[in-house]
């Protein structure tokens, strides 16, 4: 996958550029997280971007940030970010990463329901015999993936790898850190009407040690948001997120083939509104705040 091109920014250094995000330095080593409208699936980044997708994910995760206050500290410093990008990023305390993509999940799906299906098991905790596709699990679990390079998969991973790569106490920390910002995001969404299936979070820590809950948290994009009254196990469930798209490209009418290797095509008009549409009604019926 080709690595996107970061609009330059004046007055600050580009530094990485994720599937969805530009990350650059400012001169006083601060960092500018800039989230744009462009989108990805399967694993390619659209030509096509999602007009305002940008601003909705880094408001929605702004107003998270505030909601898990008491629980965690966070790394948003300022809103107050160059006019180019604004409503869109934040500038955040430069941290040093802890290289584990911290999942939380309450439900099996995904690359969870993947392994279980193969082993019983997700990253090692071995779960009841009989869970279906969206099965709530006993209890939400931790479940590790180590971060890939761009444009690979993550890999999910047991706690053991992980204590074995950031050592014993720091691992611990991650897990109980991810279950705990997990249970309080559950209990909100869910008064709202909205499953959280599960969340990835990153974290990294201070010079003095202190861990920090970084990048961007509890959007589409690093969640799946259910929506409560329309949750059947057994089945694919609806979702607030690229759910549309990929419908859209794997549908006839896109003339896609996913297996040729081959860029999506383009993504129609309609297509573009209705995911824009869903992006919205995710942020305005968890925050309860109107675009
Ligand atoms: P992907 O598109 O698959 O998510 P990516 O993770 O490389 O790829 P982004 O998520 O767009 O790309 O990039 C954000 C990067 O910034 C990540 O590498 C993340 O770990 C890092 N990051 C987030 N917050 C901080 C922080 N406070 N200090 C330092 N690095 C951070
Ligand atoms: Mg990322």
């Amino acid at each position: 996958m080709q690595s996107p091109v970061a609009p330059p920014i004046e007055g600050a250094t580009h530094l990485h550029s994720g599937k969805v995000r530009d990350l650059y330095e400012l001169p006083d080593g601060r960092l500018l997280m800039v989230a744009s409208d462009r989108m990805s699936a399967f694993d390619f980044i659209l030509e096509t971007t999602i007009p305002d997708k940008g601003e909705i994910l880094t408001r929605m995760s702004l107003w998270w940030f505030d909601q898990l206050s008491g629980l965690v500290p966070h790394h948003v410093l300022s809103t107050d970010v160059p006019a180019e990008v604004r409503g869109r990023a934040v500038i955040c305390e430069r941290l040093e990463m802890y290289p584990v993509e911290c999942v939380g999940r309450g439900y099996l799906t995904g690359t969870g329901l993947l392994d279980y299906r193969a082993t019983g098991q997700v990253c090692g905790i071995s779960l009841p015999e009989g869970l279906l596709d969206g099965s709530r699990l006993p209890e939400p679990i931790f479940t590790p993936a180590t971060k890939a390079d761009f444009g690979d998969h993550d890999e999910n991973v047991s706690y053991d790898a992980v204590a074995g790569t950031v050592g014993d106490g720091v691992a611990e920390q991650l897990r109980s850190l991810t279950l705990a910002v997990y249970a309080r995001a559950e209990q909100i969404a869910r008064e709202r009407g909205i499953l959280l299936a599960d969340t990835k979070l990153e974290f990294g820590a201070r010079p003095d040690g202190t861990m920090v809950l970084a990048d961007e948290v509890l959007t589409p994009d690093s969640s799946r948001f259910w929506p409560a009254d329309d949750w059947h196990p057994g089945r694919a469930q609806p979702s607030y997120d690229k759910q549309i798209v990929r419908n859209w490209l794997l549908s006839p009418e896109s003339g896609w083939d996913r297996a040729s290797g081959a860029a999506p095509p383009p993504l129609p008009d309609e297509i573009v509104t209705l995911t824009r549409s869903r992006y919205l009604e995710a942020y305005q019926t968890l925050t309860g705040e109107t675009w």
